[in-house]
C-alpha cells in the first residue's frame, strides 16, 4: 500500500477505560472479524490478560477502511492499529509502540474522567509527536458525564470540548465517525523508499509453532521475503523466512514498504535475538544509522522465587527458561536459602511484571511458589571507594559503608480532592517529596511526588487504593537515584540468621520492620523443647526481640484469619505428609512457617 493510503495509530487509555472493547468493535466494523467469530477482546491473547483485563503484549492489526468524499469517490485506506501495553511497568514497550504510529486515540471513560495512566500515555504520545484524537468512551452508561469530561479532556489536549468525539465501544455508537476521523486527522507515514531498509521492532513474541514473531514498522526502504536481514544493535543476521501483515490472522505478503506495519519470521527461538526498539536493516544493502530509541530493558525490582515443594526446582528452572523466550525483560539466577531451599533471584521491570511472571509460572507450569519480599537495586560505595551493586539483601556489605544510593521515581497521583490529606499522609510515611499539585477540575487533583522506588514496591498501590476508596490512580517513572540512610536488618533465630527475612530498609523504619517480623515469626514457629529467642538486628546491634517459650504447639493454630485459601493450601500440604522441617541452629521450623510469614503481607 502506498504511504498516503496508510494510517498507523494506537489507542491509549487508562486501564478499564475500554481500549480492548473499542479495538474489537473496530475490527468488527471494518470486517476484519465477523460478529460471530468475534471473540471478546481479540487483541488480548494471553489468558491472564483477558482475566485481569490488561494488555501485556502489544499487537498490530491491519484493517481496510474506505472513505467516501463529497463527490462520492471512495478511497480505500489501510489502518494499522497498534495495541500498546497500558501499564507503567511496560513504559518502554509503550513508547516503542507509540513510535510506530503517527496518531493516537486518547480514550477516556465518560463516567470516570482522566486518570493517571491517561496522562502518562498522553505525555509519551506528545513526546513522539503523535496527532492526538481525544475520545470519550462508554457514553451509553447512565453515569456518563460527557459534558464535564469533554471540558477536562479538551482543556488537556487543547481542543474545543465540542470536538471531543463521544463513542461507545459496547454499542458501537460513534465508532464509524471515529474511523473516518482517524483517516482525516492522522498524518500519512513519510519515509525514503529508495534508501536502505530500516524498520523498528516494536514487539516480539515467541510462538511455539513459528518461533519468534517480530513486529516491525518500516520507516525507509523495503523488506522482502528470503532476504538476509541484520539486527543493528547486535549485528546478528537472519534469513527472512516469512513477512506479512496481521488481519486478524497472519497473511504473508511480498514485502513491506515505507510506513507499513507487519511481522517478520526468521526462525529464531528467543525474543532476546529480536529486541524491542532495535532496527532491522538489509544485510546486502545495510543502513548506516539505526533508528533512535533503543535501550535494553532494565530490571528494577528483585525477589527470591522458590518452589514450595523443593523437588519442583528443576521444573521451575525449565519454566523460567521457557518464559524467557517470550519475555526479554526477565532475568534470573540460581540462589539458595537456608529457610526456603533452592530457588532463583529474579529481576522484574516492576511489581505487575513480578505478579504476572509468578502467576504464569503457577498457572502454565502448575507450580506452587513463594517469593521473598521484593527489593530494588542499591549502589553501595564503601569508605575505600569500592562500589557494589546489591540486588539481594544478603549481598549488603557488613564493612565500612560510605554511601548507599537507591532508585527514585516521579509519581503522579490523581484523585478526588477530598483525599488530598490521606494521600499526603501516605506519601509522607513513604519518604515522599511533594513536587506540585494541580486541580484538573473543581473536585479532582493531580499530585506530583518524588518517592523512593523501594517505598512503592512495598504495597504502596494497595494502601493508596484503600485510603481513597479505590478512587486514586497512580503512575510512576524511574528518574534517577539518591543517597539515603539505609541499613540491613537481619532476623535471627537462636542467634542464627534466617536469610529469607533480611531486608534493606531506611534506618527510621528498621525498628518497625524488626518488631513486625519477630512478632510474626513468634506466632508462626511452633514451640520447642527449649526457649527460642527471635531477634532483629542491624549488624551486631539487636533492635527487637521476642521469645518463643518452651512446649509444642501446632503451627496452624494461629494461622487463621487473613488469606484463607493460602492457609488451606498449607493444611493440605501438611496432610500430604509433606511437612518439611528446616533446622536453623537447633530449632526445627516447618517450611510452612516461613512461607506463611512471607505471604501474610
Ligand atoms: P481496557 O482495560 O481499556 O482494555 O478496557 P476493556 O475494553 O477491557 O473494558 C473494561 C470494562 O469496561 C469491561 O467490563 C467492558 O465491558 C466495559 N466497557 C468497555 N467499553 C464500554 C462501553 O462503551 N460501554 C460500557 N457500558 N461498558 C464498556
Ligand atoms: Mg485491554
Amino acid at each position: 500500500t502506498a504511504p498516503d493510503l496508510l494510517r498507523n495509530f494506537c489507542i491509549i487509555a487508562h486501564i478499564d477505560h475500554g481500549k480492548s472493547t473499542l479495538a474489537d468493535r473496530m475490527l468488527q466494523l471494518t470486517g476484519v472479524v465477523d460478529e460471530r467469530a468475534a471473540r471478546a477482546q481479540y487483541l488480548d491473547r494471553m489468558d491472564i490478560e483477558r482475566e485481569r483485563g490488561i494488555t501485556i503484549k502489544s499487537q498490530a492489526v491491519r484493517m481496510p477502511w474506505a472513505v467516501t468524499d463529497a463527490a462520492g469517490v471512495s478511497t480505500p485506506y489501510a489502518l494499522n492499529m497498534i495495541d500498546t501495553p497500558g501499564h507503567v511497568d511496560f513504559t518502554y514497550e509503550v513508547s516503542r509502540s507509540l513510535a510506530a504510529c503517527e496518531g493516537a486515540v486518547l480514550l477516556v471513560d465518560a463516567a470516570q474522567g482522566i486518570e493517571a495512566q491517561t496522562l502518562a500515555n498522553l505525555y509519551l504520545a506528545m513526546e513522539n509527536d503523535l496527532a492526538i484524537i481525544p475520545v470519550l468512551n462508554k457514553i451509553d452508561l447512565p453515569a456518563a458525564q460527557p459534558e464535564k469530561y469533554a471540558e477536562e479532556i479538551g482543556g488537556l489536549v487543547g481542543v474545543d470540548p465540542e470536538d471531543v468525539l463521544r463513542v461507545s465501544g459496547k454499542t458501537g455508537a460513534g465508532v464509524l465517525e471515529l474511523l473516518d476521523k482517524i483517516v482525516a486527522t492522522v498524518p500519512a507515514p513519510v519515509g525514503d523508499a529508495d534508501a536502505p531498509a530500516r524498520a523498528m521492532i516494536f514487539d516480539s513474541v515467541y510462538d511455539t509453532y513459528r518461533g519468534v514473531v517480530t513486529y516491525v514498522r518500516v520507516v525507509d526502504g523495503q523488506l522482502n521475503p528470503r532476504e538476509r536481514i541484520v539486527m543493528m544493535s547486535t549485528r546478528a543476521t537472519h534469513d527472512l523466512l516469512e513477512i506479512g501483515v496481521t488481519s486478524p490472522e497472519p497473511i504473508p505478503t511480498k514485502g513491506l514498504g515505507v510506513g507499513e506495519v507487519g511481522y517478520l519470521i526468521t526462525g529464531v527461538k528467543d525474543v532476546r535475538q529480536s529486541k524491542v526498539g532495535d532496527t532491522v536493516t538489509n544485510n546486502a544493502k545495510p543502513a548506516d544509522e539505526a533508528l533512535g530509541g533503543y535501550s535494553d530493558p532494565k530490571p528494577m525490582v528483585f525477589s527470591g522465587l522458590y518452589p514450595i515443594d523443593g523437588s519442583d526446582y528443576p521444573i521451575l528452572r525449565d519454566a523460567l527458561d521457557k518464559l524467557k523466550l517470550n519475555d526479554a525483560a526477565l532475568v534470573y539466577e540460581p540462589e539458595s536459602s537456608v529457610a526456603l531451599g533452592f530457588g532463583f533471584r529474579v529481576g522484574y521491570l516492576g511489581l505487575l511484571h513480578l505478579e504476572i511472571v509468578r502467576e504464569r509460572l503457577e498457572r502454565e507450569f502448575d507450580l506452587d511458589l513463594i517469593s521473598t519480599a521484593p527489593n530494588v537495586i542499591y549502589e553501595v560505595t564503601m569508605e575505600d571507594k569500592t562500589i557494589l551493586t546489591v540486588t539481594n539483601p544478603s549481598e549488603f556489605p557488613g564493612g565500612k559503608i560510605g554511601e548507599v544510593r537507591e532508585p527514585i521515581v516521579k509519581a503522579t497521583i490523581l484523585a478526588p480532592s477530598e483525599f488530598i490529606g490521606a494521600i499526603m499522609e501516605l506519601c509522607q510515611t513513604r519518604r515522599g517529596d511533594l513536587q506540585g499539585m494541580d486541580y484538573l477540575s473543581a473536585d479532582r487533583v493531580e499530585l506530583r511526588y518524588v518517592l523512593p522506588l523501594a517505598e512503592i514496591v512495598f504495597d504502596f498501590f494497595d494502601q493508596l487504593k484503600s485510603k481513597t476508596r479505590g478512587y486514586a490512580s497512580l503512575d510512576y517513572d524511574v528518574i534517577g537515584e539518591q543517597a539515603a540512610d539505609l541499613v540491613k536488618v537481619d532476623i535471627l533465630l537462636q542467634g542464627e540468621q534466617v536469610d529469607a527475612f533480611s531486608a534493606i530498609v531506611h534506618r527510621e523504619k528498621a525498628y518497625a520492620y524488626g518488631v513486625s517480623m519477630t512478632g510474626k515469626l513468634k506466632d508462626l514457629i511452633p514451640r520447642q523443647q527449649f526457649e527460642v529467642p527471635i531477634q532483629a538486628a542491624i549488624g551486631a546491634r539487636v533492635i527487637a526481640r521476642e521469645t518463643i517459650r518452651a512446649i509444642r504447639k501446632d503451627v496452624l493454630a494461629k494461622c487463621y484469619g487473613g488469606d484463607i485459601s493460602r492457609k488451606r493450601k498449607l493444611l493440605e500440604k501438611q496432610k500430604e505428609g509433606k511437612k518439611r522441617m528446616k533446622t536453623i541452629g537447633r530449632v526445627d521450623v516447618p517450611q510452612e512457617a516461613f512461607i506463611a510469614a512471607l505471604s501474610s503481607e
